[in-house]
Order: C-alpha cells, then structure tokens, then sequence
C-alpha cells in the first residue's frame, strides 16, 4: 500500500509539473509572440514616418541600417516586388516579393503580417509589412526562438524540479500513510472493542462486518464446545445404563425374573443411543449441506401425505388423535428433509400432548405454501420458546426422554428450514397448545 501511494503521488506530482509548464509555457510564449509583433508594427511605423524610403535614390543606393538595428531585418519592395533594398543581403540578389504573403497584404490591405518558420526547428520568423505613401512596401523582420526550443531550454529546470518534487513526494507519502494506516492497524489490532470507532466513515461498513464475521465465528466456535459437551454427556448416560445393567447380569447378580427388565432396559438404551447418534450424524450432515443441493419440484402435500401413515400409527399409541387436510401446492425442496420436518414436527405434536388430545397438520397453498403443526398439548412457555430450537434444549428432559426424544429435532427443523429459505413461526401457550408454521 505504501508503495502504491508512493508511485501514485510521485506520477501525480510529475503529471502535475509537466502540465503546468507546457500550460505556462504555450501562456508566455503567446504573449511573448504578441509582444514581438507589437514591436514590428512599432518599428515598421516609426522606419515609415521618417519619411526616409519615399526620399532615397533608388538608382545611388547607398542606405545601410545594418549598424543600427542588426536585431532587425529590413526590406524594401517596389509596386511590382522588386526588392530595393534589404539590410541583410544584397537587394539585386533577392528574388521578386511580390507572392510573399505579407507583401501582397500589404499591398492590398496597407498592412500585412505573418510568422514563418525557418528551416532549423528552432526558430521562427516574424514578418510585418506596411504599405508606404509612394505605394512601396517596407516590410521589417525578425527571428525568434520556436516554442519548440523554449521547451528544450526550460527542460533542464522540469528534471530539478521533477527530482526535487519526487524526493518531497516519497517523504510526504511516507508521512501520509503512516497516518492513513496507524489508526486502521490500532482498529484491527482492537476489533473485539466495540467503542472504538472506525478511523474513517468509509471504513464503517467494512469493520461493522468484519466484527460481525468475528462475533459470529467466536460464537460457533463457542456453539461447537459446547455441543461436543452436550454430545459426551448425553452419550454417556445411556452408556453408563447399558453397561451397569450388564455389569449385574454378568455378575450373576440379578435373578430370572428381574433380568427380563434389565435386558428390556438394555434394549432401550442402545435404542436411545441409536437414535442420538442418528440426530448428531443427520445434524452435521445438514451442516455440510450446501443450499438448494439436490433440490426438486414437489407436492408439499403429497410428500407430507406420505408420512402420515406411520405418525397415525405413533398417535394411536398415545391416544391422540391427527387429522390431515390441505391441498396440493408445489414448492422447491428436498423430498427427503421435508419428510424429515413433517415427521419431527408432528412426533413432538404428539409426544408432547396429553391423552385423547388432538393434532392438526394442514398444508396451505395460497399465496405462499405453507405447512402448519397445531396441536392442543402442554404448550410451551414463552420465555423457553426461543431456546426449544438450540440443539439439545428441552423444556421437560423427563418427559422429552421418556418420550424417546433425543432435545436434537427441532434443531433439525430450523436447520431444514433455513437449508430451504423458508420462513418459520411458533406460536404456543402453555395448557393450550402450540402451533408450528413453515413459509416456503
Ligand atoms: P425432543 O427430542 O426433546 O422433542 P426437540 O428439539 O424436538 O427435542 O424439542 C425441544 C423441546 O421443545 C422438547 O423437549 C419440548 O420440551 C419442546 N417441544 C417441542 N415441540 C413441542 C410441542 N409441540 N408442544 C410442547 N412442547 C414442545
């Protein structure tokens, strides 16, 4: 960065003092142009009110203005071109006059200017001539430096100056991103604390974001220590039944009567551990699962039809009766994760209600498909209904276990939800009954 602000202000300077000296320079040069030909016309009347020309002999010339005024070129031109005299050269050398430009203007307008320039680059001829009162033309003349060789004498001075502002340039940028930079390096090294305010308003964006990024990763990171916690206490507890249970049989400790129970008991521990370690492997599965991966067109209801059978089955078991009604309506999803919510959703409308209680599951076209959950259980209190959704997170553990529930599927559900940018609701009162809504 430093490096680049470096160049750039270097670039900047140079670009800067280049165009400024060919500015001044087509400036002055202008001005000094029109300064010459302000002498010239000024000579060239002041050589025509002496009256000198109309007075000489023309056939005994013997003028010679070389002397004086050597800077300047004179020439005299007859009504039909014919040179008459010139200061620089033999007259009678000189070729007709007459197409010269500035003599033709002169002849027909009294005064006639041009600027030519000469063979070498580096000059340039101004020319003026006046008509005099014989019908004469006296056209006086002289050379100067072409823009082109102001450039080349003034050069010299544009590398001083170039290598002069380059030198101030690289301490001047050193100086201004130092300053640039200290304040950003002070808020990257302190980005946790919040009362620091970006150095630069266009940097707020960038470090609200970056906290954000930084919030959310410490808060995963935080996420994923405390379900590894949460994952070895809940696998332990099973285990530690299964192996007692074990232990007193191998033992020779428990008697046929009671050893029926212990294996019953066995057996439904390793099926509680089965169905945890299904939930975590089906949790980090949806972690990996990137978004509309293996995504089709489906009928919401068809697919919630089909888990209906096995969910009767469940709620017969517990007394509650579900009742099933909608219509057909078609969403983009995975058939699989949808089964998944459905049966998650109406398990724990079932498990967590109270006998001869009811479920409804209806699925809603309309203008966006929806599917709602409602059953008339035990509810959920409103301070615990945003946790219910945080994975192993039970409001009644001895129910939820007794229950076969693993505190995982609901967390499942948010996790198929947001998978499907869906958009979900719950609304519950406790000895009421609560109510799920899934927006797709
Ligand atoms: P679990 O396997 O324990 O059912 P969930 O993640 O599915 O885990 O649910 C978390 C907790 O939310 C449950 O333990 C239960 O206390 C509560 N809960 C979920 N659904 C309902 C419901 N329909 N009625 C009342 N409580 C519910």
């Amino acid at each position: 960065m430093k490096r680049k602000i470096n160049i750039r202000l270097v670039l900047i300077a140079i670009l800067a003092v280049i165009a400024s000296t060919i500015s001044t320079t087509i400036v002055y040069y202008s001005l000094f142009q029109r300064q010459i030909r302000n002498d010239l016309s000024i000579n060239a009347k002041l050589l025509k009110d002496t009256h000198y020309f109309e007075a000489a002999d023309v056939e005994n010339m013997d003028m010679d203005l070389s002397t004086d005024i050597g800077e300047l070129r004179v020439t005299w031109v007859d009504t039909d071109g014919t040179v008459l005299y010139d200061n620089d050269a033999s007259a009678t050398e000189l070729e007709n006059h007459y197409d010269r430009p500035e003599i033709k203007e002169a002849f027909d307008t009294g005064v006639g200017e041009i600027v030519r320039k000469s063979d070498t680059m580096n000059k340039n001829t101004f020319y003026y001539a006046l008509l005099l009162d014989n019908n004469t033309v006296l056209r006086v003349s002289t050379e100067a430096e072409s823009i082109w060789s102001v450039f080349i004498a003034v050069s010299p001075m544009i590398v001083v100056i170039v290598c002069i502002i380059m030198v101030v340039c690289v301490a001047l940028s050193h100086m201004l991103t130092r300053q640039l930079i200290t304040p950003i390096e002070t808020m990257a090294e302190n980005i946790e604390d919040t009362s620091l305010e970006p150095p630069y308003k266009e940097l707020v964006p960038f470090a609200s974001m970056i906290r954000k990024q930084h919030a959310d990763i410490l808060s995963a990171a935080k996420a994923r220590q405390d379900f590894s916690a949460n994952v070895s206490h809940e696998l332990k507890t099973p285990l530690t039944a299964i192996s007692g249970y074990a232990e007193l049989i191998e033992a020779g400790m428990v008697d046929e009567e009671k050893q029926a129970h212990f294996v019953k008991e066995i057996r439904k521990n390793a099926k509680r551990l089965l169905s945890l370690i299904n939930d975590i492997i089906r949790l980090s599965e949806l972690d990996r699962t990137e978004k509309e991966s293996a995504f089709e067109r489906l009928d919401l209801y068809e697919v919630v039809e089909e888990c209906m059978d096995a969910l009767q089955l469940n709620a017969k078991n517990r007394q509650v009766s579900v009742e099933f009604a909608g219509e057909h309506c078609n969403i983009r999803g995975n058939r699989e994760m949808i089964r998944e919510l459905t049966d998650n959703l109406v398990q724990n409308a079932i498990r967590y209600n109270k006998v001869n209680g009811s479920v409804w599951v209806t699925v809603d076209g309309g203008d966006s498909p929806k599917l709602i959950v409602k059953d008339n259980g035990i509810g959920i209190p409103l301070e615990e209904q945003q946790r219910v959704f945080e994975r192993f997170y039970r409001v009644d553990k001895s129910r939820s276990k007794a229950t076969g529930g693993t505190g995982l599927g609901l967390a499942i559900v948010k996790h198929i939800v947001e998978i499907h940018d869906a958009k979900l609701e719950l609304q519950s009162a406790p000895g009421e009954g609560t109510t799920i809504f899934i927006y797709f």
